[in-house]
């Protein structure tokens, strides 16, 4: 309809907002990225059924919500059925893929990490694509689609979580292995704050499309993509830029980290309550469908002082110059 913005540019009719698109269309997964990837998904699969015939290998996390850009490594669901009764252990059946995947030629830096969620690390020969497997996590197969989903609701989505990405990247607050922000929680983070606008860019998918999210949907009945979904419209037209500052300022100034708990599912910031998952935690992020913590990896006073600090001092940065260079070096990310 007349006068309703349509398409990114609209979006960055200013400098630091047309920087970010520059950005966002230099970095973004590319259709032959993710066709790599899913062709070594196939041949995997297909391998792997040799070893387990229920096997089935699901391609989530950025490569599949749309979120992702040349560099993302492929995060791999392993999703066995009907093997044996109860849950497999993970660390047993990775031990096994390990010691399958060694002689079959076209994988290399093949590794076990044992985190609460255990994964299998390798890398495909000559291309040097990365990929991380892990076993019945099913969650992150529903929590992909519901990403993706909110990736193609509205048209900022993308390009502003790759800015945000790529500073918590350069400022080294992006890797929960170290006590930080995983991916996966800044995504969280950025949506919040779309949801929670007095002029909301994000309604909550979970609320308004309840049947399409259900937690106990079957995960082959889970879409690929979010086509029952129609795009929100937004009354909100601020620029790329604005939302950026506003990220930034909102989890510097007006976001309470010490009383808060950030939920996507419901689209708002809920009191936290006496539960376990929040309790003595410094951050408190909220798994949409498991409800647990996911930014509990930020469990040191430094790391979580860190992190405040290059929200504030990014802030202040924007403040005087609405720059994208001021706050990473956008040539060498490229
Ligand atoms: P990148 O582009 O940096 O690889 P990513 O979007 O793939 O980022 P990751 O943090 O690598 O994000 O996580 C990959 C996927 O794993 C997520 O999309 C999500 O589906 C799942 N995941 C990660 N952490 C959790 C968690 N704590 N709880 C549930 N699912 C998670
Ligand atoms: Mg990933």
């Amino acid at each position: 309809t007349s006068g309703s913005a349509s398409t990114l540019q609209d979006y960055a009719k200013d400098k630091l907002s047309k920087q970010m698109v520059e950005l966002f269309e230099a970095c973004q997964q590319q259709a032959c990225d993710l066709t790599r990837k899913e062709t070594c998904r196939s041949r995997l699969q297909k391998d792997i059924q040799s070893v387990f015939p229920v096997a089935r290998l699901y391609l989530t996390g950025s490569s599949m919500s749309g979120l992702g850009c040349r560099s993302s490594d492929a995060d791999l669901c392993l999703v066995l059925r009907g093997s044996t009764q109860g849950s497999p252990d993970p660390i047993h059946i990775l031990t096994v893929l390990q010691a399958f995947f060694r002689p079959l030629g076209y994988l290399e830096k093949i590794h076990l990490i044992r985190a609460k969620v255990p994964i299998l690390r390798f890398r495909e020969k000559g291309s040097g694509l990365e990929f991380d497997l892990n076993v019945n996590n099913t969650v992150g197969i529903r929590n992909t689609f519901l990403l993706r989903s909110y990736a193609y609701a509205d048209l900022r989505v993308k390009p502003m979580i790759l800015a945000v990405k790529k500073w918590a990247r350069h400022h080294q607050i992006n890797d929960a292995s170290k006590g930080t922000l995983s991916s996966y929680t800044l995504v969280l983070m950025v949506l919040h704050y779309l949801q929670t606008l007095g002029e909301p860019v994000l309604p909550s998918l979970q609320k308004d499309f309840p049947e399409c999210f259900n937690p106990s949907m079957e995960i082959d009945m889970i879409p690929e993509g979010p086509r029952h979904i129609p795009p929100y419209k937004s009354q909100n037209k601020s620029s790329l830029g604005d939302l950026l500052q506003g990220f930034l300022k909102y989890y510097s100034s007006t976001f309470r980290w010490d009383t808060q708990v950030i939920s996507v599912r419901e689209g708002k910031a809920l009191p936290k309550n006496k539960s376990a998952e929040w309790r003595n935690k410094y951050i408190c992020v909220e798994e949409p469908f498991e409800r647990n913590n996911v930014a509990r990896a930020v469990h040191e006073q430094m790391k979580f002082n860190t992190i405040k600090s290059k929200f504030a001092a990014s802030t202040q940065i924007l403040a005087q110059s609405k720059d994208l260079n001021a706050l990473l070096p956008v040539r060498a990310t490229i």
